[in-house]
């Protein structure tokens, strides 16, 4: 089943997901679901909270569904270290239709549970470093624009404000 992404405005992106308690069927089916929307946005990562769903879950994908070995499910992750500095243009499918240059911790090592609910550990650099603080900051109730400064933010949320006048939100 495909979700509608919702977008920038909806209180469920600016509020803290919940961890999920335990893997049920249910959550299996929703991953499933989450890589399916996100292949069709299309995407490279898409988490619970852009679904409508509060739960600290999110699924990545670099190759966008070309090669299965780099599906990443994450099921209540943390980031366990970061460091470095990259600055790179950004985009989110919850604010279609803008980038901005954001920066970032250039490498991270997130810890979390696999949709079998086994723990393990990834470490990523560069664009995957990258998704992964992107996904985490949305369970977390952050999108990439909250992490601009004050007046990129604010023309960009402007541009936002307008579109919803116009009905084109
Ligand atoms: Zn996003």
């Amino acid at each position: 089943m495909l979700y509608p992404i919702v977008k920038y405005g909806a209180a469920g992106l600016s509020t803290p997901a919940r961890p999920v308690e335990t893997m049920t069927p249910e959550i299996d089916r929703l991953i499933d679901d989450m890589f399916a929307t996100m292949y069709a946005a299309p995407g490279i990562g898409l988490a619970a909270p852009q679904i409508g769903v509060p739960l600290r879950l999110a699924v990545i994908d670099l190759s966008v569904g070309k090669r299965d070995a780099e599906l990443i499910t994450l099921v209540n992750p943390e980031i366990v270290e970061r460091d470095g500095l990259q600055v790179e243009d950004e985009g989110c499918l919850s604010v279609p239709g803008f980038t901005a240059a954001v920066a970032r911790p250039g490498r991270v090592v997130v810890r979390a549970l696999d949709r079998q609910g086994q723990p393990f550990t990834i470490e990523g650099t560069d664009l995957l470093a990258r998704a992964l603080q992107h996904e985490i900051d949305h369970l977390e109730g952050t999108l990439f624009i909250d992490r601009l400064r004050g007046v990129k933010r604010d023309l960009i949320v402007r541009k936002i404000r307008k579109l919803e006048k116009a009905g084109r939100w």
